[in-house]
């Protein structure tokens, strides 16, 4: 049996409300970044930790007590998420300081196929942006300009 952990990226999952299904799916059906285990060895999730959020200065210091919590429960690989490999710009500090720290842990890059990365950057970018589609803000409310549901929809405040 594989004992898995997922490392996901905090932006994707806390600020754009990623769910995961992409990741969880892949690992259920073995596909995605699953397929390279035999195929007769059961896959065992045993816990996802994501990385703290961007960690400019700190880099990698902010992972390794989050991937020693997985390590107590003795996971074999530590799957970083598809969205990670191909966005994070840390990526790289965090595999290093994972074989620094855990040698014996198996590191894989990736969950899910991964995007076509102009158009998954395309997409990131709006979601973060969110230039097309502008949602309400405080300042809708402050200058009583905001739009509700239920009773009395679309009545200014
Ligand atoms: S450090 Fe990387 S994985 Fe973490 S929130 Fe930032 S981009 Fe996402």
């Amino acid at each position: 049996m594989a004992r898995i952990g997922i490392l996901g990226c905090d932006s994707t999952t806390r600020q754009m409300n990623c769910v995961m299904i992409g990741c969880f799916g892949n690992l259920r059906e073995r596909k995605g970044s699953f397929t390279d285990y035999p195929a007769d060895e059961p896959l065992d999730l045993i816990g996802i930790i994501h990385c703290g959020g961007c960690p400019t200065a700190v880099g990698a210091d902010r992972i390794w007590q989050k991937v020693q919590a997985l390590m107590d429960y003795g996971i074999d690989a530590l799957h970083f998420t598809s969205c990670l490999v191909q966005l994070c710009p840390f990526k790289g500090a965090f595999l290093e300081t994972i074989r620094k720290d855990f040698p014996s842990l198996t590191v894989v890059e990736g969950t899910h196929p991964f995007h076509d990365l102009e158009a998954f950057k395309n997409g990131v970018r709006e979601l973060v942006s969110q230039r097309a589609v502008t949602p309400q803000r405080m300042n809708d409310l402050v200058f009583k300009r905001i739009k509700v549901t239920g009773p009395g929809d679309n009545e200014e405040a």
